[in-house]
């Protein structure tokens, strides 16, 4: 019983983390930003160098998630979604996070949310990994292969990664 309550109390934390955002939606371009940042890091590391550690939640517009459940939950919940849109959403991003577990990673649930230059909401919900700098550049490429392969379908953002990784070779 104690344990339901505390999980319906985070759920409403999150929620309202979720409204607080919407009510000041980041601009795209410091998104953009991060991400510039983010692929200069994913580079390096495919080039053997070290890198910095770079945290989804540094990302402006990014609310971490603890499960899909909750993620389920607010896209319909609040960003209204139909719950078929929100369950293929999170075949998807489910199809990346189990992947990054098999190779022993600690996948993080992310929603992203930001506006764009004409005021429209663009909502991303993805799955953030870090790989050992230590590891070797092949195994990272193979690795970040098969995460970003795992779903039935890639998204404009994966097929985005998977050049990444042919432009490092
Ligand atoms: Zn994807």
């Amino acid at each position: 019983m104690k344990e339901e309550q505390n999980r319906e109390i985070e759920t409403a934390a999150i929620f309202a983390q979720v409204e607080q955002l919407l009510l000041n939606l980041p601009a795209e371009e410091e998104v953009i930003e991060y991400n510039r940042k983010m692929e200069e890091e994913n580079r390096k590391q495919l080039i053997g160098q070290p890198t910095i550690d770079l945290l989804p939640e540094e990302c402006p517009g990014t609310i971490i998630l603890d499960s899909f459940e909750l993620l389920q939950a607010i896209l319909v919940q609040i960003l209204k979604f139909s719950i078929k849109e929100a369950e293929d959403i999170i075949r998807h991003e489910q199809a990346h996070f189990e992947t990054a577990k098999k190779f022993g990673l600690s996948p993080i649930i992310c929603l992203n949310l930001w506006k764009t230059p004409d005021n429209q909401m663009m909502i991303a919900p993805n799955v953030a990994f870090k790989i050992p700098d230590e590891m070797d550049p092949q195994k990272v490429r193979e690795i970040v292969k098969a995460i970003t392969e795992a779903p039935d379908e890639m998204s404009d953002f994966d097929k985005e990664s998977l050049k990444i990784l042919e432009e490092n070779k």
